[in-house]
């Protein structure tokens, strides 16, 4: 193929001595280094270092260090690091942005939304995090004479991997609870994707968090990942379901905990109700959002049948006139795939399928012109579970229309699959679309919504069911999950067993009425 060079002018911020003072904290022993590219141009940004395993575990043993001092520091004073840190992550926006579209090829509109992920979840945070850390009183099995306190502490070094799609929101959201429940935190970003993630933590680092308890460590998978999950106290991932599996088998093996959020396969039901245009418009962002890299998109439509031919042809009509292209600013409405890579993968599923049966209603061919990894925002129709796109994650801007004719179908149809992470339903009674979403196995469902609604609600965990996790983000369980329990308990007077010299059959009798009385007076 020959690729056309887009003239394209980077942004002000994103220069050299900067990209190299970011990546300055990545240890890298050996010398040896990864190539990151401007996605846009496939130009080398900067030479990323690539850690060791003894770079690793040193990375281990500073933040070790560091989280026993941040885990003594008031938990108030930890989160006065985060009050300010929301404004300096605010106020940075666009220098952010800059480095997520150059790093991953996505287009402005939703490089800037990323950038509002962390503070969001700050704030969340912020005002919960308090009370989900303070100690609990519970009652003892004995009223007054005993007492147990639900103590939370911090599970240790947490280990974060996170992937290329949303580097910055999975490589610094997910830290955030982590770090405010008194952890260290030691992240794995992709190797295409380090930059904004190491711009998140020198400013954390800013605003005020100690330095040395966020360590950033890269390289490969499969050559980082054993040596960061065997000192790891607990291991959040985000990634796909095939890597998910080996992480919990690892973490399993090690007898710690993990959070695995995973890929997806997102179905979207139509109902007859639903209004047109506001559900292509929908549809639209669910489809090709984020070139289509968004882990909670969608790639499969379902229709009823007496609306499929107008839905059909307003998409493709949409679809057609979306601004496709590499820009530095806001016009363009879709990007580029993250690598030359990733868009060979998409364009072997619409190959497969095409090879298959499927029709192309639009799109469905690679854009050396735009860029080495652009391809063009596809629909099909007549997509078979026999074709990979009709079983498998696509992870493109690559979606799959298919019609129903009862409402029971469409929900069988959106359940026929493994993956459980996120389902969008459409409808003007909002009564009847709840009742369908309830429905849906999966993790999230947006009714009238593709995925915002959802993702946002930061009170609310969100994770996926089946093949798309085990665990959740957000919500209580989000900043818990990185604590373990202490039950503290204490009996104030010897009262737990019989009395020296007792009968043992009147202590068990004097037992037995006393779980009667408990129950009848609701006391335990
Ligand atoms: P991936 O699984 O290939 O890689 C994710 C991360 O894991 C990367 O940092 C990678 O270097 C690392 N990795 C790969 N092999 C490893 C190994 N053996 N040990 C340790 N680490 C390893 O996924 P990807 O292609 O980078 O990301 C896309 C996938 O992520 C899609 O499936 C998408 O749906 C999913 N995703 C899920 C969510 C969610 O919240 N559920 C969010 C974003 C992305």
């Amino acid at each position: 193929m020959t690729l056309t060079p887009v003239a394209l002018t980077r942004p002000a911020s994103v220069t050299d001595p900067f990209l190299a003072q970011l990546v300055s904290r990545v240890p890298g022993s050996a010398g040896a280094t990864w190539p990151l590219t401007e996605v846009y141009t496939g130009e080398v940004l900067v030479e990323l270092p690539q850690s060791t395993p003894a770079d690793i575990e040193a990375a281990f043993a500073t933040a070790r260090a560091a989280q026993r001092r941040w885990a003594a520091t008031p938990v108030r004073q930890r989160l006065a690091v985060f009050k300010r840190a929301h404004t300096l992550f605010v106020d940075n926006a666009p220098a952010v942005t800059d480095l997520i579209q150059a790093e991953s090829g996505k287009n402005r509109r939703m490089a800037i939304e990323e950038t509002c992920d962390p503070p969001m979840v700050m704030s969340h945070y912020l005002r919960r995090a308090a009370k989900l850390l303070a100690p609990v009183k519970r009652g003892g099995p004995v009223p007054m004479l005993t007492t147990s306190t639900e103590i939370r502490r911090p599970k240790g070094v947490v280990g974060i991997i996170a992937p290329w799609n949303f580097p910055f929101a999975t490589g610094i959201s997910d830290a955030i609870p982590a770090l405010m429940a008194g952890n260290a935190v030691v992240l794995k970003p992709d190797n295409k994707t380090a930059l904004s993630p190491l711009l998140g933590v020198r400013m954390l680092e800013e605003a005020g968090l100690p330095e040395g308890l966020f360590q950033v460590v890269c390289g490969e998978g499969p050559d980082v990942g054993p040596t960061l999950i065997d000192n790891a106290d607990y291991v959040m991932f985000t990634g796909s379901t095939a890597t998910g599996r080996v992480i919990g088998e690892r973490a399993g093996r090690n007898l710690i905990g993990c959070c695995l959020e995973l890929g997806g396969k997102n179905p979207m039901i139509v109902l007859e109700d639903a209004d047109m245009a506001e559900t292509v418009q929908g549809a639209i962002f669910g489809a090709f959002g984020n070139t289509g890299q968004i882990c909670m998109h969608i790639e499969r439509i379902y229709l009823p049948e007496s609306r499929y031919d107008e839905f059909r042809d307003a998409f493709v009509a949409a679809t057609k006139s979306l601004d496709v292209r590499a820009s530095y600013d806001f016009g363009p409405e879709m990007g580029s795939l993250v690598s030359v890579d990733h868009m060979g993968r998409v364009r072997s599923h619409v190959e497969d399928a095409v090879a298959k049966g499927a029709t192309v209603l639009c799109g469905g061919k690679p854009r050396p012109d735009l860029g080495p990894a652009f391809f063009e925002p596809t629909i099909l129709e007549g997509v078979t579970k026999d074709m990979l796109c009709g079983v498998t994650e696509t992870f493109g801007p690559v979606v799959a229309l298919h019609s129903y004719r009862t409402v029971d179908e469409a929900v069988a149809l959106a359940n026929d699959t493994d993956y459980g992470l996120n389902a969008s339903v459409w409808g003007g009674d909002l009564d009847a679309a709840r009742a369908v979403a309830a429905r849906v196995e999966s993790g999230n469902v947006n009714v009238n919504d593709i995925l915002a609604t959802a993702y946002a609600a930061k009170g609310t965990p969100s994770g996926g069911v089946k093949n798309s996790g085990v665990g959740a983000r957000h919500g209580d369980q989000g900043l818990l999950k990185y604590t373990d329990v202490q039950n503290l308990a204490v009996l104030k007077k010897q009262v737990m067993g019989p009395r020296p010299g007792q009968d043992y059959a009147k202590h068990v009798e004097r037992m037995l009425s006393g779980l009667r009385m408990m129950r009848k007076m609701r006391i335990r």
